[in-house]
């Protein structure tokens, strides 16, 4: 029995799925799996778990809760506890690398990955009597994986008497890949609807669409917090940095004076400076395909199992790459303060609000406070990588007087229902990381969300009241740039990725995986051709079978890192001659789109090389010493080092500008080093290795393997010379002078110009990047980052 105060109660009474306690429970005992959908903030999170503890489910084994953001497992996990009145034994939370697991937890939180990993040791998820995949909607890849798997462990759980239960959970309606995919449930699980109430919401658009969103949404609070009656205020901004310094500037400008010593609470504070990684991407691209032939169902189970057996953990303990300390490593350009000074003046602001008139809040009618009145704003950040106890500030009783005004990523959108708000703030955008469809590298961008999304967020207005939506963003953005709906994560990360790390888990039939919306085959396919290549899977066939080919160990040491398949290779190669800083570097600016301000990249050729006055400056860079070893790559990197070393002085804008880096590029390329060093040092343990702004040179012979490890991680981007001496036509020869073979390409590629390799033409090349350049009728291939091979 459950002894819950009355307080909880009452809290609990007023959601709408606590009056469909009842069937939602008959439901689940009489279905193997359901899918319940229903409004963020209608309970499903916080009830569901207690509704199936309450039934008996926990008695013997575990309920298990996954969340495809860490900050819900969390927070959720807590809530959960306190409202039961159990302990954080035994309601309990596990991400990545943190937990509160105990052997006598009943429920369990944990991310998608957590789950996934543990299906690696587990297959048949033994110690769960139900798993709850929550926020299905995502589309997360882990959860799709995992709602593949589970669609599979859970008629063989029944078929060893021992059933689990499958609740998919979503906060929209839009499940049909989840109801109507007969590849994955041949029976379509039940739909449970739970009706929320929600109030209607005013969406106002803007006229124009700033592309200073944080600055935007900064004035627009001021109004709403000085003319508009009482109710919290949501803000959505895109980032972590964004929240911070949108906080701190709030709280300047309504400064909350505690009657007592808590003055610090909310008071300024060093947020962590961890890049926000956790957010939702989007893409333009609508591919839709399924698959067809009805015997791609038999995926094969018995094999999984089996696979998994054999392979289990012994590869990481082999592992022992260096720890590099990226700690405490900041460029000014990209400090948070800095940004500060570029915004308005705050009285400015103050004075200019009088003159506008309430038209722009679109509530004329709705008379408010006395305008100007400088009631206390109680100003809270929420994203991610906060730490727990200050993410659950939002839940906490606002100081007297206060209005609420929480700042956050889109965190807030489905994962956890904010109480209290009336009025949201949209800034239409979101950071996504996008993938470029020629290196597979990945980048993190900042792009409009989806209709969906937007939706999502003026409805978290509706809650308590009427509310008010503020998009900063005009009608015609929103009709034109929006998509309707997000696309699931699984088809539009690079597949050779994904693949690897399924083959990794067991799954050798990956063209056969009950995807929910699987990824295009063509892809598939030639992702296994590029891991064979890289050396990621075995290059001969299994012989007894008809198997696709074993993953190497090489394989599994690459899937631990989290980029490209190909920079995951060059990584785990760098452990060897202290190459890892390198590697890094190389590998964060190889994946940072134009890290080089380039004149001719967009145009055709033969721009002459003087057009770019920074060509020779790099011509430079790249003759002196072993950097002439590497050719492009390596101009990249000695750029991204003294652009490094010239920020930790001070110097970042001024060294961009005047050696054409792009400084924005720059601090991508810092964060993407950052993270790539973050994920090196999380999952390889041992030796130590700092890292200061100062990159020094390699040796000769470091570059020499440096250049290995380039080829070894683009061996199947190959050119070669076109041989010009066998050409007797004098104008061809001249048109071919530049031109190269490329593998898999029918028609020559030119050396672009901004090559520094160009006056040498070596025989054999490997290059970073090809792309088609379209010139009047005709279209003409390039390819760059170009490094000879000798
Ligand atoms: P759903 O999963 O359907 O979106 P939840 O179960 O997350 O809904 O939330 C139900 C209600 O519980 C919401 O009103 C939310 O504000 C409230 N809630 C969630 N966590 C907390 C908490 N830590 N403290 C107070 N209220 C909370
Ligand atoms: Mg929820």
């Amino acid at each position: 029995p459950v002894h819950r105060t009355t307080e909880v109660q009452d809290a609990r009474l007023r959601l709408p799925i606590l009056a469909e306690e009842q069937q939602v429970m008959e439901t689940i005992n009489e279905n193997p799996i359901v899918i319940v959908a229903g409004e963020t903030g209608s309970g499903k999170t916080t009830q569901l778990p207690q509704f199936l503890y309450e039934a008996g489910y926990a008695q013997h084994k575990m309920i298990g809760v996954t969340e495809p953001r860490r900050v819900a497992a969390i927070a959720m996990s807590k809530r959960v506890a306190h409202e039961m009145n159990l302990p954080e034994s035994e309601v309990s939370y596990l991400i990545r690398f943190e937990g509160n697991v105990t052997p006598a937890t009943r429920i369990k939180f944990m991310t998608d990955g957590v789950l996934l990993k543990e299906i690696e040791t587990d297959f048949l998820l033994s110690k769960y009597s139900v798993i709850i995949l929550d926020e299905a909607h995502e589309r997360s890849v882990y959860t799709d994986i995992l709602v593949g798997l589970l669609s599979r462990i859970v008629p063989l759980r029944h078929k060893r008497g021992q059933p689990l239960k499958l609740i998919i959970m979503s906060a929209t309606l839009r499940v049909s890949d989840f109801t109507e995919n007969t590849r994955l449930f041949k029976i379509p699980p039940p739909l449970l609807k739970v009706e929320a109430r929600q109030f209607p919401v005013t969406i106002h658009f803007q006229k124009l669409t700033p592309d200073d969103y944080v600055a935007e949404a900064y004035r627009k609070t001021l109004k709403i917090h000085n003319k508009l009656p009482e109710g919290g205020i949501l803000i959505f901004v895109t980032g972590q940095q964004e929240v911070n310094q949108l906080v701190r500037k709030l709280r300047r400008t309504f400064p909350y004076q505690p009657p007592s010593k808590d003055a610090a609470k909310n008071g300024k504070e060093s947020e962590e400076e961890k890049e926000e990684t956790k957010d939702d991407a989007e893409s333009k691209d609508d591919a839709d395909s399924t698959v067809e032939d009805p015997k791609e169902l038999e995926f094969d189970m018995k094999r999984v199992i089996r696979n998994i057996r054999k392979s289990k953990k012994k590869f990481l303990a082999q592992i022992a790459l260096p720890k590099i300390n990226l700690d405490d490593y900041k460029l000014p350009g990209d400090d948070t303060e800095a940004d500060m000074h570029e915004q308005p003046d705050d009285d400015e602001d103050q004075e200019g609000l009088e003159e506008e008139n309430d038209d722009e809040l679109g509530l004329e009618g709705e008379s408010g406070m006395e305008s100007g009145q400088r009631q206390p704003l109680w100003v809270l950040p929420l994203y991610s990588l906060l730490s727990s106890e200050k993410q659950n500030r939002i839940f906490q009783p606002v100081p007297d007087g206060c209005r609420l005004c929480v700042v956050s990523t889109n965190v807030a959108e489905t994962s956890l229902t904010i109480p209290h708000i009336k009025y949201v703030v949209d800034c239409g955008r979101q950071k996504t990381r996008l993938y470029d469809k020629l290196t597979g590298v990945s980048a993190f961008v900042v792009t409009y969300t989806s209709k969906a999304s937007a939706d999502q967020r003026a409805g978290r207005a509706g809650r308590i009241s009427a509310g008010h939506c503020y998009r900063l963003y005009s009608s015609a953005v929103y009709n034109d740039c929006f998509e309707d709906f997000s696309q699931p994560d699984i088809q539009k990360k690079p597949v050779e990725d994904l693949m690897l790390q399924m083959r990794c888990m067991g799954i050798d039939r990956v063209v056969h995986f009950p995807f929910p919306s699987p990824p295009d085959q063509v892809q598939l396919q030639a992702a296994e051709r590029r891991l064979i290549v890289l050396g990621a899977l075995e290059a001969t066939k299994t012989e007894k079978t008809d198997l696709p080919p074993a993953v190497t160990r090489l394989g599994q040491v690459i899937s631990r890192f989290p980029v490209a398949p190909r920079f995951g290779k060059m990584l785990a190669l760098s452990h060897q001659q202290d190459l890892l800083p390198y590697t890094v570097c190389l590998v964060g600016a190889l994946s940072v789109q134009e890290v080089l301000i380039e004149t001719g990249v967009q145009r055709d050729e033969d721009v002459a090389p003087g057009a770019n006055r920074f060509h020779r400056k790099r011509q430079s860079w790249a003759a002196s010493g072993n950097f002439q070893l590497l050719g492009d790559p390596m101009v990249l990197l000695r750029a991204v080092g003294a652009a490094e070393y010239a920020g930790s002085q001070g110097r970042l804008s001024e060294f961009c500008a005047t050696n054409g880096l792009r400084l924005k590029a720059m601090s991508e390329v810092r964060k993407l080093r950052v993270q790539l060093t973050n994920e090196i040092n999380l999952n390889v343990s041992d030796i130590e290795l700092g890292v200061d702004p100062e990159l020094k040179p390699p040796t000769d012979a470091q570059a020499r393997f440096l250049r290995q490890i380039l080829l070894a991680g683009m061996g199947d981007r190959v050119a070669r010379k076109v041989p010009l001496a066998d050409i007797a036509d004098k104008e061809e020869r001249r048109r071919l002078k530049y031109a190269y073979h490329c593998a898999d390409m029918e028609e020559p590629a030119f050396l672009h110009v901004s090559s520094v390799l160009r006056q040498k033409t070596p025989e054999w090349v490997i290059y970073q990047e090809a792309y088609e350049l379209q010139n009047g009728d005709s279209t003409k291939m390039f390819i760059r980052g170009i490094t000879a091979i000798e």
